[in-house]
């Protein structure tokens, strides 16, 4: 699954390529591709043939194109879900078809915007604009609205998240993959963040100061912010791409997928464990594992 930084890669991909385009046709060819949109493959052709591309939008994963210079509340937008596995291709429109191609936009410049998908979790849909559940007048494409704010966005109130994080008596890592509580920190960087805080991300978040979960939500950032200056640079210009595979960010990783490895740290074997139907990545040294609380006694802060 695509995270943050990869996504942002696309996000700047589809900028500098197909912003200012205006979209000459459209074809829908993969069914499930269509899935989302009420009218089908029809649908997106018909409400996506000769707009102009205007804009590249992201929040925390989501990724969005505005047409025609309009971000107003019911204006249409292209909402790219990218799923497991899927690609946004700008290749010369004579180029031919590659495996897995389930959509493309004709741009006025010879240029397609191919939708390429090998596992089809993703999908295009065309929907209205509309504003942020978070009441900060931010516009977000209708089935999104419910996405939080993301830590590079100018408008991410980190204290206020924190403050929301600890009010919830659950464990600090599912809170940081709530979409809700704050977008575009996956399991990856999540595991990440919470290595460089030093913070097991089974700790209680009430029991957390709001220091600590300030910290955790700046190394979130940091560690994304790496991630992208590693990797944001190795696209090739005309090949608009993401996959699954994040394999050129796994060289800045200090816990995700290194059990067993030394902790850069401390040198203790970092370890896995089952959280959430997916993996968790820690050192047990650096990030103590909450103890059990005693009865009677209230949790510790730290
Ligand atoms: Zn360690």
């Amino acid at each position: 699954m695509p995270e943050l930084p990869e996504v942002e890669v696309v996000r700047r991909g589809l900028e500098s390529h197909v912003v200012g385009r205006e979209v000459l046709d459209v074809e829908v060819s993969g069914a499930r591709t269509a899935r989302r949109q009420p009218g089908g493959p029809e649908e997106i052709v018909a409400r996506l043939r000769g707009r102009a591309v205007s804009g590249a939008r992201r929040r925390g994963k989501y990724l969005w194109l505005t047409l025609d210079g309009d971000e107003t509340p019911g204006a249409d937008c292209l909402f790219v879900h990218l799923g497991m596995s899927g690609q946004m291709l700008v290749t010369d429109h004579d180029a031919p078809p590659v495996p897995h191609l389930h959509a493309r936009a004709v741009l006025d410049d010879g240029n397609d915007l191919r939708f390429v998908d090998q596992r089809t979790f993703g999908g295009w849909t065309v929907v209205p604009l509309a504003e942020a559940a978070d009441g900060t007048g931010v516009l977000l494409p209708a089935p999104a609205v419910h996405v939080a704010a993301d830590p590079f966005e100018p408008g991410f109130d980190a204290a206020a998240v924190a403050r929301t994080i600890r009010r919830r008596d659950t464990e600090l890592k599912r809170l940081l993959l709530d979409q809700r509580v704050v977008s575009g920190i996956g399991n990856i960087y999540a595991d990440e963040a919470l290595w460089r805080s030093g913070v097991h991300g089974r700790r209680r978040a009430g029991a957390l100061t709001l220091a600590a979960v300030r910290g955790v939500l700046g190394h979130a950032r940091e560690v994304m912010d790496d991630a992208l200056r590693a990797g944001g640079t190795s696209f090739d210009a005309l090949y608009v791409n993401v996959n699954g595979a994040s394999g050129y960010f796994d060289r800045s990783l200090d816990a995700y997928g290194r059990a067993g490895l030394p902790c850069a740290r401390c040198g203790t074997p970092v370890v896995r464990e089952d959280f959430m139907n997916r993996g968790s990545h820690y050192c047990p040294v650096c990030q103590a594992p909450p103890r059990r609380r005693q009865p009677g006694r209230p949790a510790r802060r730290q």
